[in-house]
């Protein structure tokens, strides 16, 4: 919570003091100085104060707080607090605070808020005899009729009424013209009618020491019109107090409130004009230290908070305002059963008080890392109720009027887009599709175009048009460039593909956009700046971010659940300031347009009527196209002078009605479909067939329309140029999306998970191969060298490509055809083959400065043979006699303890590290899934990994070698009498009474008998969570992109399964084979737990490769003993974490979110995550609860045009480390920071795993050991290292290198034990300083594609700070913020240097 940030302004004077205890901002004080003219409400002056209490790790020091005061920007003056005193459980809290002059006693003004603060002047104004007061009392005149205080208007002459005194503002004394003093008051009618009277000189003293109480007031005449500015309620009469008034003190009556609150939620302040009062309920930190301590979160209420003048995101508590904490309304009863509800979202918008600058105690309220927004879509949920109603010819929607006057002033105007949707790769293969489709498509949109100038297009797709390029003739290519130079063609997103953004990694994202955007840049000498997604299912905020920080200006989606689209629609919202929720900045705005129907083909672009609409897709005219019917009836017929007229109204009718759900008189109509343009009979027909209704309704003033053929680029240029700014910012994601009734299409987000997880495993190896080629070249300077670097260059681009191709949304989704899939893994594959071979001998190449013909001395630890299969474990062959050299590669920027475990062909071994001193280790019997044990053995020991760096370790079998420490063999814990304990391994059996644990030092996991998880356990507080492990399948009746469950799920294993339990010094483990209710082993579990880490480990092994789970969907759910109410958190695209919330108003599937690599749990100080390797789905559907899907197989087709069930199951193994935290404050986390340190590191580790290579036993003759670091120093914890990656291709020659470096500041949550972790705020990054053998220069800040350099792309442009460092030595820090990605580009010189350790 970087408050540092968010300073509000005017704030010359703030003082924070550091008791123990909790981050809390305490805004405290009145008149430190009361300097200011203070004549008039509201006045800005100075001398005011704010606190903040700051969490320090020393136990509850007695409170002697020290409190600087800064006094008009330069006086600084200390102020100690001397004594704190607070009664128990009173909300009063006083203390001391000595200035040195004078010890002021001060009332903590949140706890005694009504009126007890306002009262705090009282230490420096004594108040006046109240003799009105007294007068008042002793008044008992006849009674006037009692008129209702909302009749008062300035003709009523004689009034009379009771009313509660609600809210005394301070008493002013001026000291101009003559002396005196004013003071006002507002009251309360019984109804809640408020109304203020105010006195002056010894009027305005009369109740200026009374508490809250009713009177009864009447008088004559006063009446005048209140000044808006500082009145905080509707009212707009106010009462002057004359000598005729009169009031008479009433007993307590409970009738009259004791305050009106007009319920304001943050977004709504964000949307009030500047200087309008609003009034608030809010939940904060806590702010009085026994709450803190009880946990309690208290809720403040403002009334009459001012909203200032600067953009509209900070309240201001001024002299007229209120501020209530806890009082007991029903409102604030809601409000606290909706925030138990909706902590999450309620903790991004934590309100932070201040004290600042007003002379009459103003205290401004700001946010911090809080996104100022009109939607989000977790609002939108919440409002929406799904009821699907009928909409009449817009099924999904309404029935869509307009006057016909709307275009008066303004014609419409009209905005065709023609395009053609390119999968590069569903039904059939990339290749299949470019050979029959998509060459043909570019060719004809080449040659259409260069008939008319008027025509336009725009393409998507840079995977087809590269290889478009490679067939194209010179002519055709330069007939393309020119047309994209002209602005009839536009290059829109112009990614690799168009990448589907449920199971991607923002690293994949990254890799894919740039892929393709470079190449647009490098062939056609353009930068997409308009983005185009119309076929991924659901969209994210993040791909929103990436897309912002890649230089885009504009956005189109199109799938999102079909309410959204109508509610947004109802709003006139379609269109949309895209911000994400951590931005308090608006520096990731990006405007994006929803389209508002059912789908992106012709029916349901030009308006709601697709029965209209369809009409004018006229490669739909019979003859044409035979196989494309209208569904709804009546085909198109070709334009003719004798339709044209009855055509072109159609045509206008459904444009209008389309342009009532946006908010300008532009209109953005799409008219393509999948593999359109594919003939140049089909682009004639779309084209000069429209062409003609253009013409027409142009030349038809009385048509009032101007409608052209367009690209997005002509789209957003109209659009910004109609001066409309009042686009709502909308912040939140679009998932699970829905089509159409009950079909969410959360199926996808498991479908095929053996691809999701090699899609992983290529791009951490990808990220990896980048980092060593960079090295690698910076080392290189042989002929050898050059041979490898050119292969490996060659390497790295197919990676690069194959994996861009996956993150298409019919690839990592799992949506294609069996053989479609089996190409994309097969490039993969063969790509993951091709980095590992050029890694192999780049490692040599570094570790041991080879220069020879690559010496071939390492193999890999692991490989698959094909591209269905899993990877296989080399076996060391310890008994060969030999010392055996393991080198692992850590690709982390941090230092990484790892324990590594290996297979081995004997259990008497020791392991040594480089300084070949012998290492503590343990060894156990390998099981497979097909015998219990192989007679092999699995060598585990702890490794430290220096960050960017390799280190190596030794094996040797202890016969060999006399003196070291022998492996330890593990104690094993057998379920099943009658199976041979394997040799040399001592065995029990498990005691029936308790339950079955492993532990560490730190957590103990507890097992019942079945072997499924109980409960997780603090080894140290001896506090136990419930964690219940359960296997579970649905039954439904899906396909590969919609999950369709037909009830709950049911237990997929029953009792009687096997178990193994291995324990020992370095890890623990237990393996579980359950029974399956099917027969078969379709699941098993091992439960690991690391004593040097205490991570622990869930790894399944999942096989549904038999019939029998036909239409089955297998889960595991873990249900906590943690109140999350069914609200919960998974990652976006691993980008950052976003909350969710499940609604019984939703089907079970609707509820399913997508998760990258997190899904987590929190409620009562405690938080599970689940960390995940590879892409799956997740649901909290009861309290407590969370569950991922593992894996799904489905006879039948979902009827999306796939047309084939999902059968192709593979063995997956899906590997979870869970973390359970306890906080340690309860400050609310927003959502998209709400991962802990721990969390992140562990999710790090978990998916940029060290690289093992194993030695070959001759090639180490010389016992050169290869320890190599390429770092200065590790990474602040809190900064990833995304990319490290060469740029030019053709220069591996040349002395001065290009390189790409990308780097990711998380957000993270200080409520949780930072765990020693060093962070950014600590450390610093100095861009210079980074890496080892590197000479950095000229480095330049870039788009994170790399395609726009010192371009505005939303964050601050920066270069590094250069600061000397001492003789000859420059720092280039860099600024980098919390939830972060900066990309910079850097040369760097060639080093002959050796390498060395
Ligand atoms: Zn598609």
């Amino acid at each position: 919570m970087g408050f540092r940030d968010s300073q509000p302004r005017p704030s010359p004077a703030r003082f924070y003091f550091r008791p123990a205890g909790i981050l809390v901002m305490v805004a405290l004080w009145s008149d430190l100085c009361d300097g200011g003219d203070a004549t008039e409400h509201g006045k800005t002056g100075f001398g005011s104060v704010a606190m903040s209490w700051f969490h320090s790790d020393l136990p509850k020091p007695a409170p002697s707080l020290s409190i600087k005061v800064k006094e008009k920007l330069k006086e600084e003056l200390v102020l100690r607090v001397t004594n704190m005193d607070s009664k128990p459980g009173a909300l009063t809290k006083k203390f001391s605070v000595t200035d040195d002059r004078e010890i002021l006693e001060v009332i903590d003004c949140f706890g005694c808020m009504l009126p007890g603060w306002w009262s705090m002047e009282a230490h420096t104004h004594k108040p006046y005899p109240s003799r009105y007061e007294r007068e008042g009392e002793t008044s008992k005149k006849a009674a006037i009729k009692e008129v209702y205080i909302k009749e008062i208007s300035d003709h009523s002459y004689r009034w009379s009424f009771r009313a509660r005194v609600t809210h005394k503002n301070k008493l002013i004394h001026f000291n101009t013209k003559r002396s005196g003093c004013i003071m006002s008051f507002d009251i309360v009618y019984i109804q809640g009618t408020e109304i203020r009277i105010i006195g002056s000189n010894n009027c305005a003293l009369a109740l200026s020491d009374k508490i809250v109480q009713v009177y009864s007031f009447s008088g004559s005449g006063g009446i005048r019109h209140s000044n808006q500015a500082y009145t905080p309620y509707e009212a707009t009469w106010e009462i002057q107090a004359n000598k005729g008034m009169e009031f008479t003190a009433l007993d307590e009556d409970a009738t009259f409130p004791r305050i009106i609150l007009a319920k304001t939620s943050i977004l709504d302040v964000c949307q009030k004009e500047r200087d309008s009062f609003v009034d608030v309920k809010k939940k904060r930190g806590s702010y009085i230290q026994e709450q803190i301590e009880s946990g309690v979160q208290p809720i403040i209420c403002v009334k009459g908070g001012k909203v200032p003048d600067y953009s509209g995101k900070s309240l201001s508590v001024i002299g007229v305002s209120t501020i209530l904490s806890e009082p007991e309304t029903e409102a604030v009863a809601d409000l606290r059963e909706w925030m138990t509800m909706h902590w999450a979202w309620v903790g991004t918008q934590v309100i932070m008080l201040f004290r600042t600058a007003g002379s009459h105690g103003t205290i401004t309220g700001y946010s911090t890392m809080e996104a100022c927004v009109e939607i989000t879509t977790q609002n939108l949920y919440d409002e929406i109720k799904f009821e699907n109603e009928h909409g009449g010819v817009w099924t999904q929607g309404w029935n869509v009027e307009y006057r016909g006057d709307e275009w008066d002033h303004q014609n419409l105007r009209v905005f065709v887009v023609p395009h053609s949707h390119n999968d590069p790769g569903w039904i059939k293969t990339v290749e299949e599709y470019y050979q029959e489709r998509t060459r043909h498509i570019l060719s004809n949109v080449v040659r259409s175009l260069q008939k008319d100038h008027r025509r336009k297009f725009i393409w998507e797709e840079v995977s087809y048009l590269k290889e478009w390029w490679k067939d194209a003739s010179p002519l055709e290519k330069d007939g393309f460039i020119a047309l994209v130079r002209n602005g009839q063609l536009e290059l829109v997103g112009g990614g690799w593909v168009m990448n589907d953004e449920a199971n991607t990694h923002y690293y994949a994202i990254i890799e894919q956009m740039t892929a393709g955007n470079l190449w647009v840049v490098d062939n056609i000498g353009v930068a997409p700046t308009n983005a185009w997604s119309i076929d991924p299912f659901g969209h994210s905020s993040t791909m929103a971010f990436l897309l912002k920080r890649m230089g885009f200006r504009n956005m189109v989606i199109q799938r999102t659940h079909y309410e959204v689209k109508k509610s947004l629609a109802s709003k006139k919202s379609l269109e949309f300031i895209w911000r994400q929720n951590w931005d308090s900045k608006n520096t990731t705005d990006i405007l994006c347009h929803m389209m508002p129907f059912y789908f992106y083909d012709i029916p349901h672009t030009c308006g709601p009527e697709p029965a209209v609409c369809c009409q004018f897709d006229f490669w739909r005219i019979p003859g044409y196209s035979n196989v494309l019917p209208c569904p709804w009836g009546r085909r198109p017929e070709a334009i003719t002078d004798k339709n044209i007229e009855e055509k072109a109204a159609m045509l206008l009718d459904q444009y209008r009605k389309k342009s009532t759900l946006y908010k300008t008189n532009m209109l953005l109509v799409p008219l393509g479909d999948d593999f359109r343009y594919s003939s140049a009979a089909e682009a004639e027909a779309q084209f000069s067939n429209y062409q003609k209704l253009f013409d027409f309704i142009n030349a038809n003033s009385r048509m009032k329309m101007d409608v052209n053929f367009g690209t997005l680029e002509d789209y957003f240029q109209a659009l910004h140029g109609t001066g409309v700014t009042d686009f709502p910012a909308l912040s939140g994601d679009f998932f699970a999306y829905a089509d159409k009734e009950d079909d969410y299409w959360s199926g996808y987000y498991v479908t095929r998970p053996f691809y999701k997880a090699l899609d992983r495993l290529l791009e951490e190896t990808l990220r990896a191969a980048n980092i060593l080629f960079v090295f690698t070249q910076l080392k290189c300077n042989s002929t050898f060298g050059r041979l490898l670097l050119k292969e490996f260059r060659q390497n790295l681009v197919l990676a690069t490509e194959n994996l861009a191709l996956f993150q298409h949304h019919d690839g990592i989704t799992g949506t294609a055809t069996n053989h479609v899939v089996a190409d994309y893994a097969d490039r993969m594959h063969n790509s993951l083959v091709g980095l590992q071979k050029s890694m192999l001998a780049s490692v040599e190449l570094l570790l041991f400065n080879q220069k020879k013909q690559n010496a071939n001395w390492f193999e890999l630890e692991q490989s698959r043979s094909h591209f269905t299969l899993l990877p296989v474990k080399k076996v060391i062959n310890l008994t060969a006699n030999h010392m055996h050299r393991v080198t692992i590669f850590n690709p982390l920027a941090m230092i990484v303890d790892h324990v590594m475990v290996l297979l081995v062909d004997s259990p008497l071994f020791c392991v040594f590290d480089k300084k070949m001193r012998s290492i503590k280790s343990q060894v156990a019997p390998e099981w497979t899934k097909e015998s219990l044990f192989t007679g092999r053995h699995r060598a585990q020991w702890e490794t430290h990994l220096p960050a960017l760096g390799f280190e190596t370790y030794f094996l040797m079998e202890s016969n060999s070698y006399g003196f070291c420490q022998k492996a330890v063999l593990a104690t094993l814990t057998i379920s099943e009498n009658g199976i041979a304990c394997p040799e040399p391994y001592q065995c029990t059996t498990f005691p029936n009474s308790k339950d079955i644990q492993i532990s560490t030092r730190t957590q103990t996991l507890g097992f019942s008998h079945s072997g499924f998880m109980k409960w997780i356990k603090d080894t140290q507080t001896q506090e136990k969570i419930r964690v219940e492990e359960e296997m579970l399948y649905y039954s439904t009746q899906g396909g590969a992109y919609v999950f369709s469950p037909l009830r709950e799920a049911d237990p997929l294993v029953e009792k009687g399964g096997l178990l193994i339990m291995a324990q020992g010094p370095i890890m623990e483990e237990l393996h579980l084979v359950p029974k399956s209710k099917f027969g078969g082993k379709p699941i098993m579990r091992s439960a690991r737990i690391f004593k040097m880490t205490s991570i622990v480990e869930m790894e399944y092994y999942v096989e549904l490769t038999g019939r029998v789970f036909d239409n089955k969907e297998v889960i595991v759910r873990f249900k906590t003993g943690i109140e999350n109410k069914r609200t919960f958190f998974t990652d976006s695209n691993g980008f950052q974490a976003v909350a969710r919330k499940t609604y019984d108003k939703i089907p079970l599937q609707g509820n399913y979110y997508p998760m990258s690599s997190l899904a987590c749990l929190q409620g009562h100080g405690h938080r599970f995550s689940v960390h995940s390797r590879q892409a799956l789905g997740a649901a909290s559907l009861g309290n407590g609860w969370l569950e991922m899907m593992l894996d799904r197989r489905l006879s039948t087709d979902d009827g999306r045009g796939l047309e084939q069930g999902i059968m192709d199951n593979r063995p997956v193994n899906i590997v979870f480390h869970l973390l359970l935290e306890k906080n340690i404050s309860e400050q609310p986390p927003s959502s998209s920071q709400m991962q802990s340190l721990l969390s992140h590191s562990i999710g790090a580790k978990l998916n940029y795993q060290p690289i093992v290579y194993l030695g070959k036993a001759e090639a180490f003759e010389n016992s050169e050991v290869g320890s190599l670091v390429l770092m200065q120093k590790e990474f602040p914890c809190d900064v990833h290292l995304v990319n490290l990656k060469s740029l030019k291709s053709s220069h591996e020659r040349s002395d001065v290198l290009q390189y790409g470096l990308t780097l990711y500041r998380s957000g993270w949550d200080r409520s949780y034990e930072k765990n020693g972790f060093k962070v950014y705020d600590e450390q610093g990054l100095n861009l210079f300083d980074i890496f080892q053998p590197v000479q950095v220069q000229n480095i330049v800040q870039s788009s994170i594609n790399f395609v726009h350099d010192s371009i505005q792309v939303g964050y601050i442009e920066q270069t590094p700070r250069m600061e000397r460092a001492g003789p000859g030595k420059r720092k280039g820090f860099i600024d980098l913020n919390p939830m972060e990605l900066q990309a910079f580009k850097f040369s760097a010189v060639k080093q002959d240097a050796t390498i060395s350790e």
